[in-house]
């Protein structure tokens, strides 16, 4: 297995502080929008953001978290039970701006089940998507991101590891080739 870093603790510090600032650009100062983070991964992406809008608006910035287990096209087709993760949303989305975030975005399957869920919960003025690795070339659905951390391009074989240190240790993202 070969083994690459793509993205280092500097470069992730100054990736995530480039996307607040793309996001303050389009939300200013969110008090319409909201961002939701995918379980389970995109948790941790949304806890960064969010620290850090926060920091730089100097006021609260609202996020929540979505599970899509039972709103995936396969649950249904696999051998073992999934098991959901919490979903977190207690408050209204109705005529909101609600940004979606993921740690790595590849078929988009998963965003549009993300959709299905979110929708669920009413009707948002607008959703846009931000994925912190785009895995490009890969996409089975019309889906691309509004805001990107980094562009990948990988072999679907290869997989994208995104590591933080509250749960890794360190702050890193590597690709793996088989
Ligand atoms: P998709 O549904 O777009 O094919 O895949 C996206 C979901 O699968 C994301 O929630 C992401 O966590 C996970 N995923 C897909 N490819 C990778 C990858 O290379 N690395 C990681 N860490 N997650 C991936
Ligand atoms: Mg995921």
């Amino acid at each position: 297995m070969e083994k690459q870093i793509i993205l280092n603790k500097r470069h992730i510090d100054l990736t995530l502080k480039r996307l607040c600032y793309q996001l303050i650009e389009s939300h200013n100062d969110f008090s319409n929008a909201i961002i939701i983070g995918l379980q389970p991964r995109g948790i941790h992406v949304v806890t960064r953001l969010k620290k850090q809008l926060e920091e730089i608006l100097g006021k609260e910035v609202i996020c929540g978290n979505l599970d899509i287990t039972f709103y995936r096209d396969d649950f249904r087709r696999r051998e073992k039970p999934l098991i959901p993760s919490a979903t977190n949303i207690d408050f209204v989305i109705e005529g909101k701006n609600i940004i979606i975030v993921d740690d790595v975005l590849f078929t988009g399957r998963t965003i549009r089940a993300g959709l299905d869920a979110l929708l669920a919960f009413g009707r948002p003025a607008r959703v846009e998507l931000l994925a912190f690795i785009d895995r490009r070339f890969n996409r089975d659905l019309p889906i691309q991101a509004d805001y990107i951390g980094k562009t990948v391009d990988t072999l679907s074989e290869e997989r994208v590891s995104v590591e933080w240190s509250e749960t890794e240790g360190e702050d890193k993202v590597i690709l793996f080739t088989p």
